[in-house]
């Protein structure tokens, strides 16, 4: 079997606005092969950067293009396609963007693998220690604590039993926001877990107040309550914090994961398997945290592929109790997958279909594909 091409689907809402949704534009990759088997991945960062560095040519032998790359090449042979694609691209790589892509690549190489030999991707990485993977309910602050409270009332009744909260005002006001969570713990009930993502670096005493004033309301973990730099400043929060701290959805390969589990006490570690390096480097870190007794909660808030893909990985960790799921009004909630994982009362079951499990519609993709002028003009 043969790679014959790599290719980019730039997706784009109509507008794009300046709030803490990372779900408004989207780099889809398909990967052709010669024997009429796709494999579909997902990029989650600025995706018309990313199909740039898809389809950049050559320009040195550790600054290449990924897609001239992968083109002749056996899609099965993962491991070394990835150790290449890494090697090839280092003199700008390495990190961020590049890794970014890379991860798209990745689960698109599995999804190949899969439907290659007619096993779900799960199985193929040993195969699953849960038939079903529970799903927390991830929504940005409305920014009124009224509000708030209705948007975690409608999630309840629609069967979630965990659901996370941020990047509006929470955090802001430290004390306005012990009393957010001492009313949210009221209107939920003592069965949801309830989870804080502060998403912007707050003061370092603000964040240790949030780790220990609403503790006694039960939060389940406060998430990213200082700059993903400040390591300092993690060690010191984790040391003085009773909620568990979680961070890691802006990293990129294990090696800041071990900084963060060894150096900085964290215990909750949250990769995204379509930036830190794809299935395969999530696996790595997943590795690490459970060797340390680690939780791996990873982070999941882009569309349909990496909402098929993250289940993979989680049904096979052993410590992995959540796949968070994206429950703003953005709408691609309604695709781009014709057959999407949607929680059922909070809880999709693991599925059987090989590879990832999910084809694109068509109709989506065409609605928010963006053209190639306009494309070249975006940039
Ligand atoms: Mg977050």
């Amino acid at each position: 079997m043969r790679i014959t091409e790599v290719e980019t689907i730039l997706l784009s809402l109509p507008e794009i606005r300046d709030v803490g949704d990372g779900c408004q534009d989207l780099l889809i990759l398909k990967i052709h092969t010669d024997v009429g088997i796709v494999g579909l991945g997902e990029v989650h960062t600025n995706a018309p950067a990313a199909k740039a560095i898809v389809e950049a040519p050559l320009m040195s032998v550790s600054a290449s293009g990924m897609g001239r790359l992968l083109v002749g090449e056996d899609p099965r042979d993962i491991n070394r396609l990835w150790d290449t694609l890494y090697a090839k691209t280092q003199s700008y790589g390495r990190r961020g963007l590049a890794i970014h892509v890379l991860s798209g690549i990745d689960i698109a190489l599995w999804d190949i693998l899969g439907k290659a030999t007619g096993m779900p991707v799960w199985r193929l990485l040993g195969g699953a220690r849960r038939s079903a993977v529970p799903v927390y309910a991830s929504d940005l602050d409305p920014g009124d604590p009224k509000a708030l409270l209705d948007v975690a009332a409608r999630h309840k009744a629609n069967g979630f039993r965990a659901m996370k909260f941020g990047w509006g005002c929470l955090g802001s006001d430290v004390r306005q926001t012990v009393q957010t969570v001492a009313a949210l713990r009221r209107e939920l009930g003592d069965e949801t877990d309830i989870m804080i993502d502060l998403g912007f670096a707050a003061p370092l005493e603000d964040a240790i107040y949030l780790g220990c004033a609403p503790a006694d309301h039960g939060v389940y973990f406060l998430e990213e309550p200082l700059g993903p730099d400040d390591l300092e400043g993690f060690a010191r929060l984790t040391a003085n914090s009773p909620t568990p701290i979680a961070t890691g959805e802006q990293e990129t390969m294990v090696r800041p994961y071990l900084d963060l589990v060894d150096r900085d006490g964290l215990r909750i570690v949250q990769p995204d398997v379509a930036r830190v390096g794809g299935i395969t480097e999530t696996l790595r870190i997943a590795a690490h945290a459970e060797a340390r007794g680690v939780r791996v909660v990873p982070h999941c808030w882009s569309a349909d592929i990496l909402i098929a893909a993250t289940p993979q990985v989680i049904a096979v960790v052993r410590d992995a109790p959540y796949l968070e799921f994206n429950a703003t009004d953005n709408p691609w909630r309604k695709g781009p997958a014709s057959n999407p994982f949607r929680p059922v009362d909070g809880l999709p079951e693991l599925r059987q279909t090989p590879g990832l499990g999910v084809d694109l519609d068509d109709g989506t993709i065409d609605r928010f594909r963006v053209k190639e002028a306009s494309t070249a003009l975006a940039v």
